[in-house]
């Protein structure tokens, strides 16, 4: 499975929680993230992730377009409702993506426990 990972700044800290807690898991699949977040799980967490350029310099339309070419199967997007964000129209651009092509994506913590608590309990997705 290649799983990206994606938080924006007020959710990183949950995000580095969330992948430490699942770091045995983590570690059986292929990982990417954008620039920032990949390199607070490398350096916290001790996750092998595939950093591509920060989202708002166009890391949440990279991971999208691997999307769409089948290169990414799950999504964690930790997003920030309470912060307007500069690249508002990349994040709406990657969501849509997952949803074009069924792609699992949760957005908050607690959906991101349950895709991987089931990733964990099947060996898939869905
Ligand atoms: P970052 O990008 O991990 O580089 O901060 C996330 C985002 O803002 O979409």
């Amino acid at each position: 499975m290649k799983i990206a990972l994606i938080a924006h700044d007020h959710k990183k800290d949950d995000m580095v929680a969330l992948a430490t807690a699942f770091a045995p898991l983590l570690r059986q699949h292929t990982l990417v993230g954008t620039g920032t977040t990949g390199r607070r799980l490398q350096a916290e967490a001790g996750l092998p992730v595939e950093c591509l350029l920060s989202g708002p310099l166009g890391g949440d339309l990279q991971i999208g377009a691997r999307l769409a070419m089948g290169e990414v199967n799950l999504v964690i997007f930790l997003r920030d409702p309470m912060t307007a964000q500069p690249h508002e129209p990349d994040i709406n651009a990657l969501v849509r993506a997952c949803d074009v092509h069924n792609v699992p994506c949760a957005t908050n913590v607690a959906s991101a426990r349950i895709l991987l608590q089931h990733l964990a309990a099947t060996g898939s997705r869905a």
